[in-house]
């Protein structure tokens, strides 16, 4: 594999019509070409993506073509990272983590963790894993542990071999599918504590959900480390210029600045550049051995298909196209 042939993927997802757009009379603007091409009504500029899937795609579907694979390479020792990016109420959250424990609408997160558990089951016994998970947000810039409460402004700090991390926050060993599945859903629990509307708190918020997966041969006493980091991005859609102000104004700067960030690192990458500025954002630090490289990246680029939001979906559409 060459520099610029790192394993950085973009794919795009459109969502349905939701019942409110369709009782509006929104049109549906998608048109499909192909597997890897989408235009949407006005220019009707084909954007081209690793792959595009199209309103109808299940989430099992969506999670065979796009993260199982990730699942073995991150269980062969490779670091990883899946993010969802689009406007709030774009399908970011459905993609990542659906319906818990609906086993067709259950997202990418959970089908990931059942995979690593299948795994493992069917695996010799003289292996050994120890797996342990985080989950926290960034919020203004600051690192919120969801799995303490008590830990509302973690640092970032680097390891022995100058490998960042997120210093104080919550490792939970976990020893079985719903083991990780009540981590979620405490860290979910937690998320919404002391926030008034918890929508809108994650519509200006990433939340970060980390796997880390250690085996040991005890025969040999061969190791083997992989991470990976799923993570569910604040929306990306402009703030009104006009009224913001305060706080309002503020979480916008905030996640204009750490998402134009990401992008400058996931195209810096996807083109080898030999200067990737992870240094430019609290996220892209932390994720920093986890992008690129020897890396598994993928980037959903998750749309609306509705005429309404066709302005968001054309920007939403080129920040995909220029990680590319
Ligand atoms: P976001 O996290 O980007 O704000 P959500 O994932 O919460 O958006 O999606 C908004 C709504 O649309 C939710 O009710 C979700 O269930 C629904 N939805 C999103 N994507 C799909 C999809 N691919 N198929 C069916 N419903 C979807
Ligand atoms: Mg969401």
């Amino acid at each position: 594999m060459s520099a610029t042939e790192t394993c950085i993927k973009v794919v795009c997802r459109f969502r349905p019509l939701n019942r409110s757009e369709v009782a509006r009379g929104d049109k549906y603007i998608p048109k499909f070409q192909g597997d890897d091409c989408v235009s949407i009504s006005v220019s009707g500029k084909p954007y081209y993506f690793d792959r595009v899937f199209q309103s109808n795609t299940t989430q099992e579907q969506f999670y065979n073509a796009v993260a199982q694979k990730i699942v073995r390479d991150v269980l062969e020792g490779y670091n990883g990272t899946i993010f969802a990016y689009g406007q709030t109420s774009s399908g970011k959250t459905h993609t990542m983590e659906g319906n818990l424990h609906d086993p067709e609408l259950m997202g990418v997160i959970p089908r990931i963790v059942q995979d690593i558990f299948n795994y493992i089951y069917s695996m010799d016994q003289n292996l050994e894993f120890h797996i342990k998970v985080s989950y926290f947000e960034v919020y203004l810039d600051k690192i919120k542990d969801l799995l303490d409460v008590t830990k509302t402004n973690l640092s970032v700090h680097e390891d022995k071999n100058r490998v960042p991390y997120v210093k104080g926050c919550t490792e939970r060993f976990v020893c079985s599918p719903n083991e990780v599945m009540e981590a979620i859903e405490d860290g979910k629990n937690n998320r919404s504590v002391a926030v008034t509307n918890m929508n809108e708190h994650s519509s200006r918020s990433h939340s970060i959900f980390l796997i880390n997966i250690k085996q040991e041969n005890t025969q040999t006493g061969h190791k083997l480390t992989g991470k990976l980091y799923l993570v569910d991005l604040a929306g990306s859609e402009k703030v009104g210029k006009t009224g913001a102000e305060g706080t309002v104004l503020d979480e916008a700067k905030m996640i204009n600045k750490s998402l134009s960030s990401l992008g400058i690192v996931i195209s810096a990458l996807a083109e080898g550049s030999s200067y990737v500025p992870y240094r430019d954002s609290k996220m892209t630090r932390i994720l920093q051995d986890s992008l690129g490289g020897n890396c598994r990246t993928t980037m959903v680029i998750c749309c609306s298909p509705s005429s309404f939001n066709d302005a968001e979906t054309r920007t939403t559409l080129q920040f995909g196209q220029r990680a590319k």
